[in-house]
């Protein structure tokens, strides 16, 4: 759609070029949220791709996801050596159910900043105790871990001003073993419950509840919970919510349902 009340749009290529925003001035990356609703409020958009940042850098300390790097790119990230938990970064990027066209241009930092409680790539970044770098308004830099980041239903620690710059996964969690089921009401619908869990080397297991709750929850054990430790702490969750694509109920049953399956799967099939 167009936004009629927008009057400029910059690209950027320089940080100082980001100085123009704030309140009605907001970033653009792939537009595929900014573009599907009026937003009266703005009268102009920095386009973040200007900068050209590299979508994928992997090093010695794990992965550096550029913000703008595409759902597209990133389910093409190709495997490394010991990366167990690499069909976790395909199967997030398959629980956003768009078009072609939405994959090729929604991009990792646009569905963190847009903070729904379904947005996958908030799953991935938690489940693999992701940090968030932030470019802030007044110039600084600040890393943010990610499952501090999303604080409720599309609300987030972004402030006016502030740039959702990379992502960053360490080698540990990339090493480590995950698991990960969807649901959702109808088989193209939006996910009602996305859980993602990771077994560390060292028996550490994090369980990550996403799209049901209002904001991502990790649940940490230092080894495998039993199945009735699990489902009680799952159960006792306080944010599940009702919208149109689940029940409150209904999303606490089936987190503690998926948990389970996580649970036995990680533990090699033994409950
Ligand atoms: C058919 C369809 C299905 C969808 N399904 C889902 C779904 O299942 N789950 C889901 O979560 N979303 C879904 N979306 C919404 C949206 O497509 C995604 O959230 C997408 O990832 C947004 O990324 P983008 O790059 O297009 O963001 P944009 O539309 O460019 O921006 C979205 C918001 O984030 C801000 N922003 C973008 N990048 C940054 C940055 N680096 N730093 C700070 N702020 C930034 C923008 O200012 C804007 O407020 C869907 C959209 C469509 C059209």
């Amino acid at each position: 759609m167009d936004l009629s009340t927008v009057t400029r749009v910059i690209a950027a290529h320089q940080r100082s070029d980001l100085d123009v925003l704030g309140p009605t001035v907001v970033p653009l990356a792939g537009g595929s949220e900014l573009f599907a609703d009026p937003r009266a409020d703005l009268t102009g958009l920095v386009d973040l791709q200007a900068f050209g940042w590299t979508a994928l850098t992997i090093t010695d300390q794990g992965l550096e996801i550029g913000a703008t790097c595409t759902l597209a790119e990133l389910s093409r990230l190709p495997r490394q050596a010991g990366w167990a938990a690499h069909p976790l970064f395909y199967q997030c990027c398959t629980a956003l159910f768009g078009s072609f066209k939405v994959w090729n241009v929604a991009t990792v930092g646009g569905n963190l900043a847009t903070s729904l409680p379904a947005g996958p790539m908030t799953t991935l970044a938690v489940a693999l105790d992701s940090d968030l770098l932030v470019w802030r308004g007044d110039g600084s830099d600040d890393v943010v871990p990610a499952r501090d980041f999303v604080t409720g239903n599309m609300t987030n620690m972004l402030a006016p001003g502030d740039v959702l710059r990379s992502i960053h996964v360490p080698l540990a969690s990339l090493n480590a073993q995950t698991a990960f089921r969807k649901i959702a009401l109808s088989p193209l619908g939006r996910s009602g419950a996305v859980l993602a869990g990771r077994l560390d080397a060292d028996g550490l297991f994090v369980l990550t509840v996403t799209a049901a709750t209002l904001r991502p929850v990790q649940l940490r054990y230092p080894e495998l919970p039993t199945a009735e430790v699990l489902a009680g702490d799952i159960a006792a969750i306080d944010c599940w919510f009702t919208d149109a694509h689940g029940a409150a109920d209904w999303r606490r049953a089936m987190g503690v349902l998926l948990g389970d399956e996580i649970r036995a799967e990680l533990a090699g099939g033994q409950s």
